[in-house]
């Protein structure tokens, strides 16, 4: 049993086949997926999703929506986690952070969102998903000075080994994807195979970070090859961390699932359940996941 900590199930890529896209993650030993928010916009999908599917959900506004993000945007996230706070499925904010690789983002109102947000994690007592994008060191310092203590997971990290301790030091864990099953991915590979084993859980950033065997050269991709990732990659990505670690899979599967659920409390007491949605939750819209999420 696997847990994908991080799967954007409501982006547009999954809307032809998205029972079907869950229906393969079950059968393949996902039995968690933890579905993040990235703009107000797509608060009630992700909810809404979480709960027709038995899975987990977070909200917040992420980095590359902070442009097009209001004010009133981080009043409506503050509301939404006061009406949703007794929803059990709700059991993080995000997906939040900064991405200094994208120049078209401005560097201070990024950091603006992102420390109110964990402004509001404070208050509200969640841990946050945290999108790491060259911006290990800033992100550490807006936890520090915010004097976060819920933790969260660095979502796809991909940091140097002295910041994914600092981000350990301060209770999180480390989000591991499809990178990791890339040869050339020596720094990724390395973390993946020497952190701590309470560092680890386990991702597929879905439909974003293919695995190596779902890639495509830019000349297949403009003759219409997809490489669309989807939660049912997980175990194999897992496979892949069980070997580099040397670990059994059984093991990699125990030991990065006791490790998001330390990360995002929650979700220990949704365990196996999956039971459907609630005739309200029902209605589910189309929120747009543009780009590497
Ligand atoms: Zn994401």
């Amino acid at each position: 049993m696997w847990i994908d900590t991080h799967c954007h199930l409501d982006a547009g890529e999954f809307d032809d086949d998205r029972a079907a896209v869950v229906t393969r993650a079950r059968a393949a030993g996902v039995n968690q997926v933890v579905i993040p928010a990235v703009s107000v916009q797509n608060f009630d999908t992700v909810r809404a999703l979480a709960h027709e599917h038995g899975f987990a959900y977070a909200l917040g506004i992420h980095p590359l929506y902070v442009m097009q993000a209001s004010q009133e945007d981080l009043v409506a996230l503050d509301q939404a986690l006061t009406a949703h706070r007794d929803d059990p499925r709700l059991v993080a904010i995000g997906e939040i952070g900064l991405d200094f690789f994208v120049k078209s983002l401005d560097p201070a109102r990024q950091q603006h969102f992102y420390l109110e947000q964990i402004k509001l994690a404070r208050r509200h007592e969640l841990p946050v998903i945290l999108h790491v994008r060259r911006s290990a060191d800033q992100l550490l310092g807006g936890l520090r000075r915010v004097g976060l203590t819920t933790g969260g997971i660095g979502h796809a990290f991909n940091g140097s080994r002295q910041q994914a301790d600092a981000f350990l030091a301060l209770g999180f864990k480390l989000g591991f994807g499809g990178t990791v099953t890339f040869e050339r991915s020596l720094q990724i590979r390395r973390l993946a195979a020497e952190l701590p084993a309470e560092a680890l859980v386990t991702e597929t950033d879905a439909p974003d970070i293919p695995p190596q065997w779902l890639y495509k050269t830019a000349q297949e991709r403009a003759a219409g090859a997809s490489m669309r990732n989807e939660p049912a990659e997980l175990p194999r990505i897992g496979a892949t961390l069980a070997t580099l670690r040397g670990w059994t899979v059984e093991e990699a599967a125990r030991i990065t699932r006791a490790n998001a659920q330390a990360a995002l409390p929650r979700l220990k007491a949704l365990g196996h359940d999956h039971t459907a949605a609630s005739q309200d939750d029902a209605a589910v819209g189309h929120g747009g996941a543009a780009g590497a999420l």
